[in-house]
């Protein structure tokens, strides 16, 4: 046998691309109803030297011989894409079965069979609450027949994990590549949360109240996120038609011009074969990205819209010049997500739902509220299940992952009931939870510095198109907390996030 060719850093990198840019305009073209077969695990064959024991050796080599930190960092990143490749190619039949498992599961509702995953998306829009209350209980005993094969899944990947990385302990490896502290990051989360309860509590009492109506339970039900979120009994004010129009001329006024910004291909069409969750794609940044909507009504449209455009505009606002790793690959997704954050800050101004939807300043008052509701739920959420995952990961190794804490937690810190065997179905991969409250404190930051630079209402100056432009230009290669250096703040302040959250 012959030693395999491998590839130097940069021939990886100029390949990685070309097989990033095939597979992500597949993913794309079946997202949105182009193609009904995916063709997928065929580029994945056609690429499979990007994925090998040899490559993945040579590439650590050149990374411990690079002198220079931005070379270092580089190969850092494709050695870690590398890693992933493996890892992901090894559980590729397993998760494969068990997603298609979970496809051809059936919840039996109401005479209806119906797809588990439609069945969570019908808990959104379902109007009589002891309904939703029923549906949640049936699609949440379905999905948690799947939590061996679940918890299979994630020993084997973890197994490989720490083999392939050399770092056993998972919070230490998590730590490592992202280069913080995540317990040092949960503590600061944990005062924050702690801080906003009172106001929490308050906001809690009138929205439930408001949105979910005199039937319902003192500590309700997780089922009811999905519905809770859509602000369901707006949803007249915010219609469908309106949306698109409206996040353009939003954009608009901070300097953005979507439609003539060449490098993002916008798909706003409405198909039937097309998935309804907003995406971007970045396919080729600077050059070629997607941005993918389909309005079904309500806020939320609007809000995901702006969110998704905040990752667009990064992407598609990268410098051409940098190398190819720092326009789109990343240690984690931290940093995009302070873009699609402050973008999508925009929908909690008062200001912004008086200017675009005719209601007087008290009733525009009181549906941001709703939205500030919303956000503090979610991040007490994301909080709790940091927590619960490090504990998880902490103690995996002695009882191979339990669900000890999780429902407590999560309970505890938001006022819904959280059920323990959803466990496994509520936990990403790699700490993205981690990522997500980086990006809540940054965001804060980012506007509480825009708040103060610019004259006017910041989430209507061109002047903070301007700012942004400047972070996006430095494309994937700065880190959330060199970010917070920029901009002024300690990466772990959360003050101006307790501001927004009303405390
Ligand atoms: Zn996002």
């Amino acid at each position: 046998m012959s030693v395999a060719a491998v590839l130097s850093p940069p021939e990886y990198e100029s390949r990685l691309q070309r097989y990033l840019f095939e597979r992500s305009e597949e993913g794309r073209a079946v997202r949105v109803g182009e193609k009904e077969v995916s063709e997928r695990a065929e580029i994945v064959r056609r690429y499979s030297d990007l994925f090998t024991r040899d490559q993945l050796g040579a590439l650590r080599e050149a990374e411990d011989k690079a002198t220079e930190g931005e070379d270092r960092e580089r190969f850092y990143r494709l050695r870690k894409t590398c890693e992933a490749g493996l890892i992901a190619a090894a559980l590729a039949e397993r998760e494969d079965a068990l997603e298609n498992a979970v496809l051809a599961a059936r919840v039996e509702f109401q005479d209806e069979q119906l797809p588990l995953r439609s069945a969570q998306a019908r808990l959104a829009v379902l109007q009589g609450y002891g309904e939703r209350d029923e549906l949640g209980g049936l699609a949440a005993d379905v999905s948690a027949t799947f939590n061996d094969e679940r918890l299979e899944v994630i020993r084997t990947g973890e197994e490989l994990e720490a083999e392939i990385s050399g770092i056993d302990e998972p919070v230490a490896r998590a730590d490592e590549e992202k280069g913080i502290s995540l317990r040092e990051l949960e503590r600061a989360l944990a005062g924050a949360s702690e801080a906003a309860e009172g106001v929490y509590t308050r906001l809690r009492e009138r929205w439930f109240e408001r949105l979910l109506g005199p039937e319902r339970e003192e500590v309700p039900s997780s089922f009811h996120v999905a519905y809770l979120r859509r602000l369901s009994p707006l949803e007249s004010i915010y219609t469908r038609e309106r949306a698109v129009p409206i996040c353009m001329d939003t954009l608009a006024r901070l300097g953005f011009d979507l439609e003539a910004e060449p490098n993002i291909k916008l798909d706003l069409d409405d198909r039937p074969q097309k998935s309804p969750r907003a995406c971007v794609i970045p396919s080729d940044p600077p050059k070629i990205v997607h941005l993918i909507t389909r309005a079904q009504g309500g806020l939320h449209d609007y809000q995901a819209f702006l969110h998704e455009a905040g990752h667009a505009l990064h992407y598609a606002g990268c410098d051409p010049a940098l190398p190819y790793t720092f326009r789109n690959i990343s240690r984690d997704h931290a940093l995009t997500e302070i873009y699609s954050y402050i973008v999508e800050a925009i929908s909690r101004q008062p200001g912004w739902h008086a200017r675009h939807f005719g209601l007087s300043d008290e009733e525009a008052a009181t549906n941001a509220e709703a939205t500030v509701f919303m956000e503090a739920l979610l991040f007490r959420r994301y909080v709790a299940k940091l927590q619960f995952e490090l504990d998880f990961w902490g103690r995996f190794a002695e009882d191979g992952g339990t669900d000890e804490g999780y429902a407590d937690r999560l309970t505890g810190a938001t006022g819904v009931r959280y059920r323990a065997d959803g466990f496994l179905a509520d936990m990403d991969a790699g700490f993205y939870s981690a990522d997500y409250l980086r990006a809540w404190i940054r965001s804060a930051q980012l506007r509480s510095y825009l708040e103060s630079e610019i004259d006017g209402e910041w989430w209507e100056s061109p002047e903070t198109g301007e700012r942004l432009r400047a972070l996006f230009a430095e494309g994937t290669r700065p880190s959330s907390e060199e970010i917070a250096g920029r901009i002024g703040f300690e990466p772990l302040d959360t003050a101006p996030l307790l501001a927004e959250l009303g405390a």
